[in-house]
């Protein structure tokens, strides 16, 4: 660890430049003249020592040793929280989970309950996720006033205006999911609410579709759509209608994306709580509302071990994660009684996987083959294994999640949980960049590209493609900027089996992504994040195409993005030539 010059920060030499820039712009502590105290180390330190002090409620004068084995587990950067974790813990901000679900009951109380909860969760920088499916539609009856409602789109946009004026002073953005469920009468209102790319900025939209709406759509049948104050139809829609225009919207600008509710519901631990109907900003986890989890991801290339992954040592690391995680829970704190009651009811915590396109790359196995997908699958069931091992050793020594009993793992053979769900695929889209791994499950996206961080401009290059290409001494200024500007290996100085080795988003059939996801997901108790990348050339066809096969995949949810259909891409390729 070395001071910069200035003063101003710390440079760890393990760190990338941006890495760097976004730690010290939001992560490390400063001191009361606002300059950077805490070195990466001391993060890690902070994190670990204040997660561990929950050890010490259940054995007497555990945190210590706790401490040191969560500190060692951070230090490697084989495992990372998310960010709400990294930057608040142990820093006096009480909120550690990357996200929250949050009620909306069809009632101004209950609106604005919410929206101070949302608040003050999102100046924490958590997520949020809201079904606005209770809400009586756009004109309906208003019985106290003999008014008109103004429907769900419209507090939509009051969250949204909320939660901009957050961000003007907040570290991290805060973001939302809002889902609406395709049955209500303003569904086609909230499928165009982000027509214009620039409305609603804060929130991501998603259909709750079922799976009755999907065959309604491919048999060409009628759709009721219903008022949920009423619970009756008002009129039937043609299903395969709505869906060409939930297509024809995700084509032109990214949203809104689908959630599948069956298939959400199909894996809900704790039916007898009720159907799960939304989930947090990107879609990894379906809770119930007032539920929150906390997030973190293995990173897949620090278990590389020549061309294998070590599984002892990604076992061991998957069942320190876990307890830290189950740590999290008790040491966090919460802006509303209500959710720490939910958090502890079933104790819900989200272990994933990050880096995994780095690790098929290292392996020599394209990402959009079918041995990749087995792979990955088989990778994913032997970490869920583990985690869940690790879950029922927790119960052991600290007891089952106190709604054990009503939930589905409660007749399942192994014994009790220590917690409703374990595992949770997220997009890890900072802590990535901290682990210096590629994003989540995603492919890679270029094998050079610019981020836009912070205002500033950072040149990557993928570090495996480098090292390859200059072992095999082809790594020239030429090939460089060829690379540079194409983003991709396809290149006639690039031997074949490093073009396919290093396939990237937009040179793959999309169905590879599905494929990917669908296998993740088998081994995953909530859900996986997963953005479908498209080239700008694609088709509104393919995203239909993208649409039927995630459901008939058993994905819980899918969203696409073509390239250039929104403008805040944080990831952009370098312009040609
Ligand atoms: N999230 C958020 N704002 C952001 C990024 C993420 O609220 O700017 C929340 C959101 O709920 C998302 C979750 O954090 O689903 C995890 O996102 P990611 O893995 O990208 O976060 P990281 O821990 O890498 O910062």
């Amino acid at each position: 660890m070395v001071s910069t010059p200035n003063g101003t920060g710390t440079v760890d030499p393990e760190m990338s430049p941006a890495a760097m820039a976004v730690l010290a712009d939001r992560y490390l502590r400063r001191d009361d003249n606002g300059r950077v105290c805490e070195s990466v180390g001391q993060m890690m330190d902070r994190v670990a020592g204040f997660v561990a002090q929950a050890e010490d409620a259940y054995r007497a004068h555990e945190a210590d040793r706790w401490a040191a084995r969560f500190s060692r587990l951070l230090r490697s950067r084989e495992f990372l929280p998310n960010s709400p974790t990294l930057m608040n813990a142990g820093t006096g901000s009480p909120v550690l989970s990357g996200c929250f679900v949050l009620p909306i009951e069809d009632s101004l109380d209950s609106i604005f309950t919410t929206l101070r909860t949302t608040a003050l969760l999102h100046q924490a920088g958590a997520g949020t996720g809201f079904s606005f499916a209770h809400l009586r539609p756009r004109d309906d009856r208003v019985c106290s006033t003999g008014a008109r409602a103004s429907g769900p789109v419209s507090f939509i946009g009051l969250y949204d205006a909320a939660t901009q004026v957050i961000r003007l002073g907040g570290r991290r953005r805060g973001a939302s999911m809002a889902v609406l469920d395709v049955h209500h009468p303003d569904i086609r209102e909230f499928v165009t609410a982000k027509s214009d790319p620039a409305a609603l900025p804060t929130f991501n939209l998603s259909v709750g579709v079922t799976d009755e709406f999907m065959l309604a759509a491919v048999a060409d049948r009628p759709h009721p759509l219903i008022n949920p104050r009423t619970g009756r139809v008002v009129r039937e829609i043609s299903a395969r209608g709505l869906l060409e225009t939930i297509v024809a919207e995700a084509w032109r600008t990214g949203e809104p994306g689908l959630l599948f509710l069956d298939a959400i519901n199909r894996a809900n631990p704790l039916p007898a709580l009720g159907a799960l109907e939304a989930t947090n900003p990107c879609g990894e986890v379906p809770l119930a509302p007032n539920e929150s989890c906390n997030l973190g991801s293995l990173a897949l290339p620090r278990f590389l071990s020549g061309d294998r992954i070590d599984e002892q040592r990604l076992g061991r690391a998957v069942r320190v994660a876990v307890r830290f995680l189950d740590d999290v829970i008790d040491v966090a704190d919460y802006p509303a009684p209500e959710l720490a009651a939910a958090a502890h009811a079933t104790r819900k915590i989200g272990l994933g996987i990050m880096g995994l396109a780095d690790t098929l790359a290292a392996l020599g196995l394209p990402y959009d083959s079918e041995a990749a997908v087995r792979f990955t699958q088989r990778l994913m069931y032997r970490i869920s294994r583990w985690a869940h091992a690790a879950s029922r050793a927790l119960a052991a020594e600290r007891g089952a999640f106190p709604r054990y009993s009503g939930s589905v793992w409660a007749p399942l053979p192994g014994g009790p949980m220590r917690n409703a769900q374990v595992t949770s695929v997220a997009p890890t889209g900072t802590i990535s960049l901290l682990a210096g791994t590629s994003a989540g499950i995603e492919p890679l996206f270029a094998l050079a590209y610019t981020r836009h961080i912070l205002g500033r401009e950072f040149d990557q290059v993928e570090p495996l493609f480098e090292r390859l290409a200059t072992e095999r001494g082809i790594w020239t200024p030429a090939l460089a900027a060829e690379i540079a500007a194409t983003g991709t290996a396809d290149h006639p100085g690039v031997p074949a089996d490093l073009r396919r080795r290093f396939v990237t988003a937009l040179e793959m059939e999309p169905y590879w992504h599905i494929r990917m996801q669908a296998a993740v997901q088998r081994h995953t108790d909530a859900a996986v994040a997963k953005t479908v990348n498209l080239p700008e050339t694609a088709a509104v066809g393919q995203v239909h195409d993208v649409f039927h096969q995630a459901w008939r995949a058993g994905c819980k949810g899918t969203t696409v993005y073509r390239s250039g259909s929104r403008r805040d891409q944080v990831l952009r390729p370098p312009p040609p030539g």
